[in-house]
């Protein structure tokens, strides 16, 4: 174990544990270990959930008003230090400095959505429902929420969970990546600077066995999961049947189908933007196009021309794209190549070998582009994960939403095209959650919820938004009738509405 060992957060405080496993954690563009990350035993996720459990019980009876001061707090503390954040970030993920920024500004539009607390933790009333009898009903936090997160969104995806439950009343543990694992607890410090009471919100880190102590222990009421989708089926499955609210989002393959009207400039730039920002290891990275054959091979010029002017290399020299998370995806990302030329397909442009602006021992592979991708290939079936787009040729609207609505993924999805028509006809038609009309990575803003359909989600509550305080509340129908000087007498009838 080295000095440079992160602890998880426990209490407002770092705390070892007694777990003896660690990991080890990665500079991505050094291909060196940087630290390592404590991994928690299930006896150390029952110590926390035990302080965290301690904490809801007096945090939930925190008034609106002071949870909305702590809440404001912690916004404006993030924003004058996210350069700290977004530095962490680019040094264990490897997104680049300017993508690690916009990473933390969509987390903290869903801390700004989570400022208006008040308003959307609101009951609604009903007067007089019958004689003298009023309906309302009230939301309560629901106690100790677990959340479990991806490597690829180290600080955003937490902030789009805890922010929500936090200001709801609840209390946090967060699992986060083993991989990228320090955001996690800066986060936790900056809320305590922001005054938000200790215990409520809580780190733990580790493997399978943190996740599987939380998904199973009696007092964690909530889970909130996002990772691939055999985890995200697994976790749904564990934990609901050891009764708690899931909500559990999986991986995706997302398209874009570009019609022959569209502006082909702007849907090679998109392409070319949501292809490869943040090495294609996005969510809503659109890993597939689906190009009409009438415009096939101009696009595909256009989207090459593009490729040739990024720059790959390390996130603080101003590079268009950094490298893979670790050695060993970059080799698997890397063996669809081969795979791709002998299921047929034309690897126009090839991210192997190529020159880096950074440590030649790097996890790099550069943009890559493969055309006439055969839909039975698992270059098209499988989560690649990184930067390989590929092409699909379609002979034009109906081949192209077959092949969507076809896939198991329903995460996100793009249409390119100047005819409104089509665009309405594939806002209602295709069976995915997050829809783009000349919009590449459609994650919608914080006040409305994301998620997506089929494989891409298990559960029916998607991450922030209305759907997140639903989540995170638990409803409560109260009928009150109140004694006036008119009422007495004794009547065993059951209740009718008079
Ligand atoms: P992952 O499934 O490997 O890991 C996610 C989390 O689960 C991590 O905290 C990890 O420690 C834990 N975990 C891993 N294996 C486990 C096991 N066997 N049992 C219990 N817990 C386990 O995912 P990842 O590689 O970190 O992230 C990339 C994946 O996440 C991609 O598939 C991507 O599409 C998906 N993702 C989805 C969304 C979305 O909104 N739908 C957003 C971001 C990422």
């Amino acid at each position: 174990m080295t000095d440079n060992t992160l602890d998880h957060w426990v209490d407002g405080a770092s705390w070892a544990g007694t777990g003896t496993r660690t990991g080890d954690v990665y500079n991505p563009a050094l291909g060196t270990v940087h630290k390592q990350v404590r991994f928690a035993s299930t006896d150390d996720v029952a110590v926390v959930v035990e302080s965290a459990a301690a904490a809801a019980a007096s945090w939930r009876d925190t008034s609106i008003a002071k949870r909305q001061t702590v809440m404001f707090a912690f916004r404006e503390l993030l924003n004058q230090r996210k350069e700290e954040l977004a530095a962490i970030l680019t040094t264990e993920h490897g997104k680049v400095f300017s993508d690690a920024l916009g990473e933390i500004a969509r987390g903290m539009e869903v801390v700004e959505f989570a400022c208006g607390l008040g308003q959307l933790t609101k009951g609604a009333y009903s007067e007089n429902v019958s004689t003298g009898i009023d309906v309302y009903t009230i939301r309560q936090p629901v106690g100790v929420v677990g959340i479990i997160s991806p490597f690829n969104f180290p600080a955003m995806v937490p902030l789009w969970f805890f922010s929500v439950a936090i200001a709801a009343g609840n209390a946090v543990v967060l699992k986060p990546s083993e991989k990228d694992p320090t955001a996690a607890n800066w986060l936790a410090e900056l809320f305590v600077e922001a005054g938000l009471p200790a215990g409520v919100f809580n780190v733990v880190h580790g493997d399978k066995e943190a996740v599987d102590a939380l998904l199973t222990h009696p007092d964690v009421s909530a889970i909130s999961f996002v990772g691939s989708t055999p985890i995200a089926q697994y976790v749904y499955e564990t934990a609901t049947a050891h009764g708690k609210r899931v909500q559990a989002l999986g991986g995706a393959k997302n398209h874009m189908l570009v019609l022959p009207d569209a502006d082909l400039d702007l849907a090679a730039d998109a392409a070319v933007n949501a292809g490869f920002g943040s090495a294609g290891e996005r969510c809503m990275a659109i890993s597939v196009v689906l190009a009409v054959d009438s415009i096939a091979d101009e696009f595909v010029a256009k989207v090459s021309e593009r490729m040739a002017t990024l720059r790959t290399g390390d996130g603080m020299r101003g590079c268009d794209m950094g490298p893979l998370i670790t050695r060993a995806h970059r080799d698997k990302v890397a063996s669809y190549l081969d795979l791709a030329a002998e299921d047929g397909a034309d690897v126009v442009v090839d991210g192997r070998g190529i020159e880096i602006d950074g440590d030649a021992n790097g996890f790099w592979l550069g943009p890559t582009l493969v055309d006439r991708v055969p839909t039975s290939s698992a270059v098209y079936t499988d989560e690649i994960f990184g930067p390989v787009l590929s092409v699909v040729r379609v002979e034009g609207y109906e081949e192209g939403l077959e092949i969507i609505n076809g896939s198991r993924y329903g995460n996100g999805t793009a249409i390119f095209t100047n005819d409104g028509g089509a665009a309405r006809r594939f806002q209602r038609e295709a069976t995915v959650g997050m829809i783009g009309i000349n919009v590449p990575i459609p994650v919608p803003v914080a006040y409305h919820s994301f998620g997506g359909w089929k494989a891409s989600i298990f559960g029916d509550a998607k991450a922030y938004g209305p759907h997140g305080f639903d989540f995170f509340t638990a409803e409560k129908a109260i009928t009150s009738r109140w004694l006036d000087p008119s009422h007495g007498g004794l009547n065993l009838g059951f209740p009718q509405h008079d």
